[in-house]
């Protein structure tokens, strides 16, 4: 890898759709880039990996402006790649699949900005997955091949070897091809494919919104317009097919189709999310925030009896003073407390031993260690802790950026139920989907809403949210039943 003060550009595939289909490569390159240029089939979900002050630009192709759009988006990596910027080219599938990698790699060798190509999974290969096929098989298809359905020719027809592939490969995964399927259908058919050759369609594959259609080379065209299927999608053709079961393995996951928005407060990492990705849902945690230790200072910190956590972020920011100044943590004689599980388990991280907050005695100096929210906050703390010192350890703000995903979701259709794990979630989201132009009101006519409890249910209801449902304990089993059931 170059030195630093080089630019070095990334031309990511991101794979198509599901974002743990993304290479661990290509997420390395996420995180770490200053100027992210992405397209319009990534999947907005990626954006939230990147740097909280990393720069967006959405390359977004509007068909009939092709040329200039790519040229423009040439002279960009370019540019960025001169100035010493670690840049990201981030394309739907693989990058060399009709991509125009090719070209973006021969400008930048050109001028000699030195660059990487991570592939991706492709579209032909990742749907047909998600769909339930193979695109080769012992029995159904020995050969395979990926063809654009669209073209620069004035009528848009590819120019392909008709002849060629109706004849000499098993299986065809045309891309772009819907609005082409007669002609491309009659082309096969002309050139010597049986009209009974098995075509499965598959819309948005890999992701929740997944909608497949089957037919045969003879009836595809009409059955795709009866039904007004659209891009992107692909169209796939031969034997192999014929193993698409009811529904694919993809599809029978218990969340499937379910397009969760998960309120946040923190920027720890969600054991919830994760859940329910791992059910098969699509789940954006919203907003997003970031959080910097702070330069503080705790003086005569071994005089504490009691000192209190109020978040793992806080565990961690202590000891990271301690370390930094180079005390040992034998020297605090005070006992330590967790606000939440959470903040005894990050405890525990480092070899101490913490008591639940409902068991703090009202004994003793006591030091509440938290974020600089709650330093304005006396009169409530006062109220929840009694007589105490407080340190903000850690600061947290808000990623403005995160509102650009949800937009972007939410112009995808993909917000169709609100997860309020807490009533500081109800407020957080409510903020950012303000600035996504969004009211309580607008949003109970797109998506549910599901609380975790009585209080986030009660700050929803207050901000004009009809909340649909309200689990019967606030554990990751109940709000996974809770989706299945009323989805
Ligand atoms: N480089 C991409 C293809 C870009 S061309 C890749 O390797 O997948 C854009 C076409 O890809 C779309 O018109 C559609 O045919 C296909 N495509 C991309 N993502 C898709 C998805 N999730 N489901 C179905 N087709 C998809």
């Amino acid at each position: 890898m170059m030195m630093k003060n080089m630019g070095y550009v990334y031309l990511i595939g991101a794979g198509p759709g599901d974002i743990r289909l993304l290479t661990l490569k290509g997420k390395e390159c996420i995180e770490k880039a200053d100027i992210v240029l992405y397209d319009r089939l990534v999947n907005p979900l990626m954006l939230e990996w990147t740097k909280p002050d990393a720069e967006l630009i959405y390359c977004g192709k509007l068909p009939d402006r092709h040329l200039l759009r790519q040229d423009a988006i040439n002279d960009l990596l370019v540019k960025y790649g001169l100035e010493g910027k670690v840049v990201v080219r981030l394309k739907g599938g693989d990058p060399s699949v009709f991509g125009r990698v090719g070209e973006e790699a021969e400008v930048l060798e050109l001028a000699s900005v030195p660059y990487e190509i991570v592939p991706g999974v492709t579209a032909g290969i990742g749907a047909a997955t998600y769909a339930g096929v193979p695109v080769t098989h012992r029995n159904y298809g020995a050969s395979f091949a990926v063809v654009t359905g669209h073209d620069k020719s004035e009528v848009g027809h590819p120019s392909i070897d008709w002849k060629g592939l109706s004849t000499a490969i098993d299986t065809i995964a045309f891309y772009m091809g819907i609005g082409n399927l007669s002609y491309i259908s009659e082309q096969l058919i002309k050139h010597g494919r049986n009209p009974d050759t098995p075509v499965l369609l598959i819309q948005w594959g890999t992701i929740g919104k997944q909608k497949t259609l089957e037919g045969t080379l003879a009836t595809i065209a009409k059955k795709a317009s009866a039904a007004e299927f659209k891009n992107p999608a692909i169209t796939l053709v031969g034997d192999v097919t014929k193993l698409r079961t009811k529904e694919s393995w993809f599809e029978r996951q218990k969340l499937f189709n379910q397009h969760i928005l998960l309120g946040r407060t923190n920027d720890e990492a969600s054991n919830v999310a994760k859940c329910l990705r791992e059910e098969g849902a699509d789940v954006f945690e919203f907003p997003r925030w970031t959080s910097l230790e702070k330069h503080i200072e705790i003086p005569e910190v071994e005089l504490y009896e009691r000192i209190l956590f109020t978040s793992p972020k806080s565990v961690s920011s202590f000891f990271n003073w301690l370390n930094r100044c180079r005390i040992d943590v034998r020297k605090i004689k005070a006992t330590f407390y967790g606000a939440s599980i959470k903040s005894l388990r990050a405890i525990e991280r480092f070899a101490c031993i913490g008591q639940p907050i409902d068991e703090m005695i009202n004994q003793g100096n006591l030091l509440v260690l938290g974020n600089n929210d709650w330093q304005e906050r006396k009169t409530i703390r006062q109220k929840m802790y009694g007589n105490h010192d407080f340190i903000a350890v850690y600061s947290t703000k808000k990623v403005q950026q995160s509102e650009r995903t949800c937009q972007r979701l939410l112009d995808e259709d993909r917000i169709k139920t609100l997860i309020f794990p807490s009533a500081k979630s109800v407020h957080a989201v409510t903020e950012g989907m303000a600035a996504c132009g969004q009211t309580p009101q607008q949003l109970n006519e797109i998506a549910r809403v599901i609380c975790f409890g009585e209080k986030s249910a009660e700050a929803a209801m207050q901000l004009g949210y009809n909340v649909d449902s309200k689990l019967p304990e606030p554990s990751i089993e109940a709000l996974i039943d809770t989706l299945a059931k009323e989805s």
